[in-house]
């Protein structure tokens, strides 16, 4: 990989990343947030305001990041800061009960229909985890099937990627992680019916279930094929196998009612994150009232969490799904018109440059893929290996340029949210017209 050399425009950026690396290993608390895979150095957020983060050399960039997710208001929505501000009055944490955890877990369940009861956690991470130990206890068998590509927080078990293919034992995709614990998690490729078909035939028996992104989104944007998410809901059920939606990204992101309302499917198990903390670090896991009741206290599965249910994190949640649900403001009708009028933008300015790409989007869930030919459907991990991750990398660093701040890699989704406006859709169509005409 080749570095730009760093303008002086990101100059405290750069000292302020010798600084952290000093003290944090990359210089960062996730690793995402290292621009390693697109040749420079990150650059430090100063504030952030609607659809636009400031960084701290005071630069302004049209954020498509959205902390990966959760910020679908955008930057500070004044709901959302006076509710945190109101309970960080009232105590930030209490080790008891607050009557705002019935609040957002009502709110959650009369969203989704499969959901009777949540548990809140801190992590999507943490929610996944805890749904898969639930699955287990449920079915009492003991492997979890993934699909290669998806992402489901960084637990030993399910950091697993390919490498081996369909129907092979996983193998640890990090160090630190014993073969021990991925030899019950089950590989299979995304959006391959086919393959699920024939590994629950061979091992039906030790398949407690199958944890997928129904719309995935960690390896850039892919819709689910026809009829999957049918077929596995199908395959569980003559199975006695759990469901597990992983809607950490998806939910309350596409749609009010989650992806499994915009395909009809019910999953067993929901997973969420990111968008139900409205920026706060909160997730939750839930499903119909049998499976949930067997969590501790009420049941024998243990899951538990100092900081679970927080009071900032749950008025933050509130604040952020009041706005979106209400049908009033049309949020979805408005991220869904922003979010095609980016994607065909995207793809008339790739056209007009002959640069092949092919833009895969649901909702204000986009990515544009350097696919090897334009318009060439990417359905799975191995479609998205073939794609120009250099190219990708000068893309994005004339968009930074240009003043457009996208996800630092090829194999993330985009996100557009609600306070972005068609004024600045068409900036970055423009700049992007730029930087593909310069690749
Ligand atoms: C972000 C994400 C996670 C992990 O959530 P954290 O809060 O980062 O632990 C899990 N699953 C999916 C689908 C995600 O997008």
């Amino acid at each position: 990989m080749t570095t730009t050399p760093q303008t002086s425009r990101t100059k405290l950026s750069q000292e302020a990343f010798v600084q952290a690396s000093k003290v944090m290993p990359g210089g960062v608390s996730s690793p995402v947030r290292a621009y390693k895979s697109v040749g420079c150095d990150p650059i430090f957020a100063k504030s952030g305001s609607g659809c636009i983060v400031t960084d701290i050399d005071d630069n302004d960039y049209i954020d498509y990041v959205g902390s990966y997710g959760p910020l679908i208001l955008g930057h500070c929505p004044d709901s959302v800061v006076a509710a945190m501000t109101k309970a960080a009055r009232k105590g930030s944490s209490f080790g008891m009960p607050t009557e705002a955890e019935t609040k957002l877990a009502n709110m959650v369940i009369d969203a989704i229909d499969s959901v009777d009861q949540v548990r809140f956690v801190n992590s999507g991470t943490e929610a996944t985890m805890s749904a898969i130990r639930l699955a287990r206890a449920a079915t009492n068998k003991p492997c979890i099937i993934k699909c290669t590509g998806c992402y489901h927080g960084h637990s030993d078990g399910l950091l697993v990627e390919a490498g081996s293919g369909a129907l092979t034992l996983g193998h640890p995709s990090s160090p630190g992680v014993p073969a021990t614990i991925t030899d019950n998690t089950l590989l299979l490729p995304y959006n391959d019916l086919a393959a699920a078909e024939k590994l629950f035939a061979q091992k039906a028996d030790q398949i407690a279930g199958i944890i997928l992104e129904p719309i995935a989104g960690n390896m850039g944007t892919i819709p689910p094929a026809p009829g999957y998410l049918q077929g596995l809901r199908d395959l569980c059920d003559k199975h006695n196998a759990i469901l597990i939606f992983d809607e950490v990204m998806t939910g309350f992101r596409v749609h009010r009612g989650c992806a499994q309302t915009l395909y009809g499917i019910t999953p067993d198990l929901t997973c969420l994150g990111k968008v139900i903390g409205g920026g706060m670090p909160c997730a939750a896991y839930g499903g119909k009232a049998e499976l949930m009741q067997l969590m501790a206290p009420a049941g024998p599965v243990y899951q538990a969490g100092t900081l679970s249910g927080n009071p900032l994190a749950m008025a933050a949640g509130i604040a952020t799904l009041t706005e979106v649900l209400d049908p009033e403001n049309g949020v979805y009708e408005n991220l869904e018109a922003l979010s095609a009028r980016l994607q065909s933008g995207l793809e008339v300015a790739a056209k007009t440059a002959n640069v092949p790409v092919t833009v895969q989007r649901v909702g204000s869930m986009l990515t544009c893929f350097f696919t090897p030919t334009a318009n060439s459907p990417v359905t799975c991990f191995d479609d998205v290996s073939k794609c120009d991750t250099e190219k990708f990398a000068t893309f994005f660093r004339t968009m930074l340029d240009e003043g457009v701040l996208l996800p630092p890699s090829q194999y993330e989704t985009w996100f557009v949210s609600h306070a972005h406006d068609e004024a600045t859709i068409d900036k970055t169509i423009a700049a992007a017209g730029k930087a593909f005409a310069a690749m």
